[in-house]
């Protein structure tokens, strides 16, 4: 049973998948930092952002990994080809290279097969730009968070004084997310919209814990049921 959680970027959709997650007993996945990764891969290997062949390559060969730290059920750690990028991909560098790299179509395909494989075999909160429109369109519960870029960029920046990495600087952090909405919503392939039975809401101005009893109640109305798993993988 798969939860497919969509919206731009600093919507709050990672605090509110774990949440859900553990709410329900779902596992959770973020397919954002699976794009960084390869993002990150792509710098490493001094790979152009718009080479579609080699970025395609580069996903299908490079196995990422989610890792949990001990005695939190939420993973915490992200690898790629057994190189820990748990901090590496939260830097401005990636911030700016994920959009392109994660318009290659060649990228995209590798990575939504993985996504698939991953879903299919438990209970999962997706959370994503088209989980619901093309990673799992026959998922049940469909959400579409979205905020005023405004909101996203003051919570972004106080994410990244907690992480203690990635760009503190209001003003940079905006310009940033504007970039990406645009980014990520005119590419080709899959773009960044509400699939048409997404449930859409808007966090402006709500505690995140509205959202996420919200949710909670959409996926309960659609009747999922508490999954067995009971962490976030
Ligand atoms: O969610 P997060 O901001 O970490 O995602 C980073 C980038 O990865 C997005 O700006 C987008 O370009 C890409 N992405 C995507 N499809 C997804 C998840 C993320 O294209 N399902």
């Amino acid at each position: 049973m798969i939860i497919a959680i969509d919206g731009p970027s600093g919507a709050g959709k990672s605090t509110v998948a774990k949440a859900v997650a553990r709410e329900l007993d779902f596992s959770c996945l973020d397919t954002g930092a699976m794009y960084r990764a390869i993002a990150w891969q792509a710098i490493q290997d001094g790979v152009p952002f718009d080479d579609d062949a080699a970025l395609g390559e580069l996903a299908r060969t490079h196995d990422i990994a989610f890792g949990h730290v001990a005695g939190d059920p939420v993973p915490r750690r992200v690898s790629i080809g057994g190189a820990d990028v748990t901090d590496a991909i939260r830097t401005a560098e990636i911030d700016r290279a994920v959009s392109p790299v994660s318009a290659a179509p060649s990228v995209r395909a590798a990575l939504v097969e993985q996504q698939q494989r991953i879903g299919r075999a438990g209970d999962y909160v997706v959370e994503g730009r088209d989980i619901g429109t093309t990673v799992f369109p026959e998922s049940p519960v469909k959400v579409f968070l979205t905020a005023s870029a405004e909101e996203r960029a003051h919570r972004r920046v106080r994410q990244n004084v907690d992480r203690g990495v990635g760009s503190i600087d209001y003003d940079e952090v905006l310009t940033d997310i504007r970039r990406r909405d645009d980014q990520d919503s005119s590419r080709a392939t899959s773009p960044l919209r509400p699939a048409d039975d997404a449930v859409r809401m808007d966090s402006t101005g709500r505690y995140i814990e509205e959202v996420i009893d919200d949710i909670v109640a959409l996926a309960r109305e659609k009747g999922v049921v508490s999954g067995t798993e009971g962490t976030c993988k």
